[in-house]
């Protein structure tokens, strides 16, 4: 016997619990197959505890710092045990949160492993899921109208560099540490490498990275990667670009040793541990995609602009679809995709209004086009810039490193990209999603009266700088 669905939901993560949620306010009857537990990568091994180390590590860096603020404190130490079992309180409560949330969306949940089975007894088409146990237990066939494909994506890895929990690991385990390294060496200076590479900084770790190209953060704009590179290096993080790590080189035996060609020089790095973070691979093993005609590119399933697979009733979503793999961004494809089944109307996503954020300490954020990018898309540029030392409440914060930059289309002052780096930045990056999505320009962001004194005032100086008509700078 098969139960029947409007929609089935391969995987629980940030993307298709959200995705539920809303095929449950449009009344469809709906259940997620989630192998492991809901919430996923983003809740159990990915922003949501990444964030509460970070925040302990900058909590332990202002205390240290307190004096500055006239605020006296006797050698503060830190404990690292205690770090970890805040890290995972967080992840308890908003685990619960979410089961509670099933619950009331009135969302089955099905613990074990969904794979999707070609035509059968059940259906002619494709899509009826079969959940299988780790217990035993018989498998449960579900047949949905629907079904959205969320399984996330896992961490990759570079030939030769296998994970071994030990000496090489990966994000995932980095987060489960019981005991802080001594040294870390990462190889792989994008957002994952920069973050950890700050929050191990911050807790006394002797950090290096090690980024293959010429630019950490390759895909953010060349000013905030500088400007990062500038703060990290100035708190002693040890940052090689143009490292070419030689993997054959590997020697595992009470820390690890590797070597790199950093142009024609051969370096030698030797560790404790090695993090490896180059990126992550969409999980789309062993869930019978070769069931159905779904098309894959670059190991990613290749969807419309409603996230519908060659096979129609069959949608997919989030880090297997490739693009920005953002728990923000698969969540608002989840909502995309579930009004479009549902025959909902529904706005397509423009990526180019969406946030994306480095909680790295300075922290960074942008929305849009790089400058680069904008160039090579053949704008003419107007470029606005404004530092947040001109600014009191940033001296009052005792943060004044970084700036806002805003870039803007000469011929049409359209706004094409918004870069921060800086205090506060990945909350104060909404404003530029904001105006995007109203397609406001420059000078409409500057006639937004900002609050004196708030670090928010760089945002209104750099529209204003635009038109070269900044106030404090
Ligand atoms: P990434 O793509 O951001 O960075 C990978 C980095 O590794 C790149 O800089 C790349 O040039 C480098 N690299 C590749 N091969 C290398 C090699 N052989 N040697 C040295 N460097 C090499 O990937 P990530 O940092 O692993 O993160 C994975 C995904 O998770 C990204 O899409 C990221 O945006 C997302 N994520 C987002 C956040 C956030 O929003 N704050 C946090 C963590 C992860």
């Amino acid at each position: 016997m098969a139960t029947e669905y409007d929609l089935v939901i391969l995987g629980g993560g940030t993307g298709g619990y959200v995705a539920a949620i809303r095929a449950s306010q449009l009344n469809m009857k709906v259940a997620i197959v989630e192998k492991s537990e809901l919430g996923g990568t983003c809740l159990h091994r990915g922003c949501i505890p990444s964030k509460a180390l970070l925040r302990s590590a900058e909590v332990y860096q202002q205390t240290k710092k307190a004096e500055i603020f006239g605020v006296e404190v006797n050698d503060p130490t830190l404990n690292f045990a205690k770090v970890q079992q805040r890290k995972n309180a967080i992840i308890e409560q908003l685990h619960k949160g979410v089961q509670g949330l099933m619950k009331k969306g009135k969302i089955d949940v099905y613990q074990g492993f969904g794979r999707i089975l070609g035509p059968s007894i059940f259906s002619p088409m494709p899509g009826t899921i079969s959940v299988e146990y780790e217990n035993g237990n018989e498998n449960d066939m579900l047949l949905p109208k629907n079904v959205l494909i969320a399984t996330g994506s896992q961490p990759n890895t570079l030939p030769g560099l296998d994970f071994d929990g030990e000496y090489i690991i990966s994000s995932n385990e980095a987060l489960e540490m019981e005991e802080l390294p001594n040294s870390m060496l990462i190889v792989g200076g994008g957002v994952i490498g920069i973050e950890w590479a700050s929050m191990l900084n911050d807790f006394g770790v002797d950090v290096t990275v090690l980024e293959y190209q010429k630019q950490i953060l390759p895909t953010e704009d060349k000013d905030v990667a500088k400007e990062m590179k500038k703060q990290l290096k100035k708190r002693g993080v040890n940052i090689v670009t143009g490292a070419d790590v030689q993997a054959d080189t590997l020697e595992k035996d009470n820390g690890v040793a590797i070597e790199a060609m950093v142009g024609d020089k051969k370096e030698r790095f030797e560790t404790d541990k090695l993090l490896v973070s180059v990126g992550r691979k969409a999980n789309i093993q062993n869930i019978g995609l070769e069931n159905t005609d779904i098309q894959i590119s670059n190991h990613t399933i290749d969807t419309n602009e409603f996230y519908q697979t060659k096979e129609s009733h069959i949608y997919a979503i989030g880090d297997v679809i490739g693009g920005m793999q953002l728990a923000h961004v698969a969540s608002h494809e989840g909502i995309t995709a579930v009004e479009h089944m549902a025959g909902d109307y529904t706005q397509k996503i423009d990526y180019k209004s969406i946030s994306s954020c480095i909680y790295a300490s300075p922290e960074a954020a942008s929305v849009g086009l790089t400058e680069v990018q904008a160039k090579d898309e053949g704008y003419e540029l107007v470029i606005g810039k404004f530092p947040f030392k001109a600014v009191g409440k940033a001296l009052v914060y005792g943060e004044t490193d970084g700036f806002v930059k805003i870039i803007t289309d000469k011929k049409t002052q359209d706004l094409l990209g918004v870069h921060m780096i800086g205090p506060q930045v990945t909350d104060m990056i909404s404003e530029a999603g904001l105006a995007k999505v109203l397609d406001a320009t420059a000078w409409e962001i500057s006639q937004t009266i900002h609050p004196h004194p708030s670090l928010s005032e760089v945002i209104g100086e750099a529209a204003l700088a635009v038109d070269g008509i900044q106030i404090h700078g």
